[in-house]
């Protein structure tokens, strides 16, 4: 096993079978994703444990990338140790800067800090110019180009925005929802609670409400499907965090605040 285990998930991820957090942690959600992917394309794995699964996933990666890997069988036979070598070549060579990883993320607080570290709600906003030109989610006639965020949360943000449209493209966003404004500040106590929301500092915001009601679980929740998990990704790779990936709950939000 040589393909580390984040491309091992991206790649999982992107094929729709895996919906968990691209973390590193080839847990149990990351082997049964790996199987159905083997099954999905058609390899007769049901014998085979595991680890044989695993470096047969990678066989299947590296095949689709254009390199010689010999049968897809699961087994590291000189054919497939020549193959991690020019895979490993090739990482090397092409990616001396992946965008997630030219940066440290910015380490954001945790909700019970935020006022310490971000200051009096309302206050340190700054305009953050959109990508991608957004509808506002309850009148879609509204185009949403700029708005206002907290000026620590704006870098990450800007990132993860230009990110999500270099992933989806303009067409597959509006498709998704994903251009759906659902509001960033906002000074208001939290739904139900005496707290302040986290949009009160313009660290929170709100994507395609209508389809990730607030007490929707992944049941029900647009967001929590295979095709936004690159997105929720791409947030979490940036320091914020979904409460939906949290607590299934308000699947809607992503925060510059940690629980
Ligand atoms: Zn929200």
């Amino acid at each position: 096993m040589m393909i580390d285990d984040r491309t091992v998930q991206r790649t999982l991820a992107d094929g729709g079978f895996y919906t968990g957090r691209i973390d590193g942690l080839y847990g149990d959600a990351s082997r049964g994703a790996t199987r159905n992917a083997l099954i999905a394309r058609g390899h007769a794995i049901a014998p085979w444990i595991d680890p044989r699964c695993r470096i047969a996933l990678e066989q299947t990666i590296m095949a689709e990338a254009g390199i010689e890997t010999g049968p897809i069988d699961g087994l590291a036979g000189p054919q497939t140790r020549i193959a991690l070598e020019r895979w490993q070549d090739r990482s090397r060579a092409v990616e001396p800067a992946p965008v997630n990883v030219a940066h440290q993320p910015d380490l954001f607080p945790r909700q019970k800090d935020v006022r310490a570290f971000y200051g009096a709600p309302g206050e340190h906003q700054t305009v953050l110019d959109l990508p991608f030109a957004m509808r506002l989610a309850w009148d879609t006639d509204t185009i949403i180009r700029r708005f206002s965020i907290h000026e620590k949360a704006h870098d990450s943000a800007a990132r993860a925005f230009a990110r999500i449209r270099d992933h989806y493209g303009e067409e597959k966003l509006r498709a998704l929802g994903l251009d759906l404004f659902g509001g960033c500040l906002n000074v208001r106590r939290m739904r139900g609670g005496k707290a302040m929301s986290m949009h009160s500092w313009g660290i929170a915001i709100d994507f395609d409400p209508a389809h990730n009601a607030l007490r929707w679980g992944r049941d029900r929740a647009r967001m929590a499907r295979p095709a936004y998990a690159r997105f929720l990704d791409i947030w979490e790779e940036e320091g914020w965090i979904s409460l939906g990936r949290e607590r299934n709950f308000d699947w809607m939000h992503v925060q510059a605040a940690r629980l």
